[in-house]
């Protein structure tokens, strides 16, 4: 296990303070003096497949870390009492500025997230959307730039994020 992960950054019971704060090998710490028990769950995501009428798909390049630089999709973190599909268009208006429609569900995917020193589990939604008008693209928020690729182009080690990357993989044309 990785010292990023909350087994090992995690030391007191946010409870009662107790520094007796068993990881259970599995996904959750158990206090030994309260016993209360703190779950480490996976945090929602979502991300958008946006083509344009080449079938190309529209990529962001990261701003910052993690994966600083590499290729990614627009999307991120789902907030507190928000819809997945709210979700999305939140944060591709946020990252690409565009508005889009249609969302069609295509699959999830677990991933895994270090951000300042402690890992966060993440079950990504993926949608396909359409954007309403592609002309109104402008980079913003944790996007450097953007740019339309087609998948059968990109190199995996292009891609930063796991799940990020075996998504892109699965829209190869398989041939
Ligand atoms: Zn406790």
């Amino acid at each position: 296990m990785t010292n990023t992960h909350p087994s090992k950054v995690l030391k007191y019971c946010p409870f009662c303070g107790s520094h007796r704060f068993i990881w259970d090998g599995f996904k959750a710490h158990n206090c030994q003096d309260c016993k209360q028990r703190l779950y480490t769950n996976e945090a929602g995501a979502v991300v958008a497949i946006i083509k344009n009428d080449k079938q190309e798909i529209l990529c962001t390049v990261r701003k910052f870390e993690p994966a600083k630089g590499t290729l990614d999709l627009p999307g991120g973190f789902i907030d507190l009492g928000e819809t997945a599909e709210d979700a999305v268009k939140r944060e591709v208006k946020e990252e690409v500025n565009l508005d889009i429609s249609d969302l069609k569900f295509h699959c999830t995917l677990p991933n895994t997230y270090v951000y300042k020193d402690l890992t966060y589990f993440t079950i990504d939604i993926v949608f396909r959307c359409k954007a309403n008008n592609l002309n109104a693209l402008q980079a913003g928020d944790d996007v450097e730039s953007y740019v339309f690729r087609n998948p059968n182009d990109i190199q995996p080690d292009e891609i930063g994020l796991d799940s990020i990357r075996k998504l892109i993989i699965s829209l190869k044309d398989k041939t």
